[in-house]
């Protein structure tokens, strides 16, 4: 795919600048097609674009390239509800072990202030926390249980979470009150959150709001530029309403500077060739099987088998040599980590 780049005006949620570049344009239609294929499950794809086409008021989705910052966001500038997140996808994965995960507790444990505290009194709010992955790092780091508060709308989550003995609410960031945390936050976490949500400004004024006034950030995304590579190389689009904000450097500077924070740190996930190769496999599948009439469609028509499995994998490698050369540079680029994490600090 190419980006159009069509000039339009459309105020940027994170600096307020008015002027940005469309990238793509989507119908509720096909975006639904990103999450629910119509050839494999046509009613669940149709309550999906339905839903969709709500959540947008009818309206096609246009990603746009904010000209003073660089924030891509999706307009209209709104992030799915329960009902999108129950349609368009069966089950998530929660990764045990994270890049982002490892960067924070080295940030913390490593943190003069939150060192002069002691571990074991600092308290963390992690919003989305899944099945508690982050916490269990955190406790094995020293930190206490009972002073680790995690969001997550998934059952199951949480109850992993109040196994390792930390509280877990099913509550929305916006609902939190100082009441539902052990005391006031030293460390606010959240990973693949924040693209998701539509009110950037808000999240962060909550952390000001339940924080110490030295309150800290760590936060990771989906990396910009791995996101742009995908997207005009035959991999994954970033589709909305699943993600609806694309941050890059400038953006967290004035995302952090209009709330009164500080970027302290911004990095770019070491991710080696194997598992970006794997990632870019996979999704060319993915992004081949969305299209009516190509193999990969029609093999995800096949029920459950040995040979659909094999066919995916013969014909993920094969769209993958269809792209050798995008899949040769994102092995050997440096700068293509699949995330990026940042600190925040309060000014
Ligand atoms: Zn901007």
């Amino acid at each position: 795919m190419r980006y159009q780049r069509d000039a339009i005006a459309s105020p940027c949620p994170v600096c307020g600048h008015g002027q940005g570049q469309v990238l793509y344009r989507r119908s509720a239609e096909e975006a639904a097609q990103h999450f629910v294929l119509r050839e494999v499950q046509p009613e669940r794809h149709a309550r999906l674009t339905a839903a969709i086409a709500r959540l947008w008021n009818g309206a096609e989705v246009a990603l746009v390239e904010c000209t003073g910052c660089g924030f891509v966001h999706a307009e209209p500038h709104v992030g799915g509800d329960m009902e999108f997140y129950t349609l368009a996808y069966e089950r998530t994965t929660y990764p045990a072990d994270k890049w982002e995960f490892r960067r924070s507790v080295e940030a913390i444990a490593s943190d003069p202030k939150l060192r002069a505290i002691g571990l074991e009194n600092v308290r963390v709010l992690e919003l989305g926390a899944g099945m508690g992955n982050f916490t269990r790092m955190l406790v094995a780091a020293g930190l206490k249980p009972a002073n680790i508060t995690c969001t997550d709308y998934s059952e199951f989550g949480r109850q992993e979470i109040a196994k390792l003995g930390a509280t877990a609410l099913a509550k929305d960031y916006s609902a939190l009150t100082p009441g539902d945390l052990p005391g006031p936050i030293h460390v606010a976490c959240l990973f693949q959150v924040l693209e998701h949500l539509d009110r950037p400004h808000a999240v962060l004024a909550k952390f000001a709001e339940l924080g110490t006034p030295d309150v800290k950030v760590l936060a990771a995304v989906p990396s910009d530029t791995r996101m742009a590579f995908n997207e005009l190389n035959g991999s994954l689009l970033d589709m909305p309403p699943n993600h609806v904000g694309r941050y890059t450097k400038k953006a967290f500077e004035a995302l952090a500077e209009r709330g009164g924070w500080r970027l302290d740190a911004l990095e770019y996930e070491p991710e080696g060739p194997a598992p970006k190769l794997k990632q870019f496999v996979k999704y060319r599948y993915l992004r081949e099987m969305q299209e009516s009439g190509t193999l990969a469609n029609r093999v995800e028509r096949m029920s459950a088998s040995p040979v659909k499995i094999a066919l995916r994998a013969g014909l993920g490698l094969a769209y993958t040599a269809a792209h050798a050369s995008a899949a040769v540079k994102l092995a050997t680029a440096g700068q293509l980590g699949n995330s990026q994490w940042v600190q925040l600090s309060r000014r």
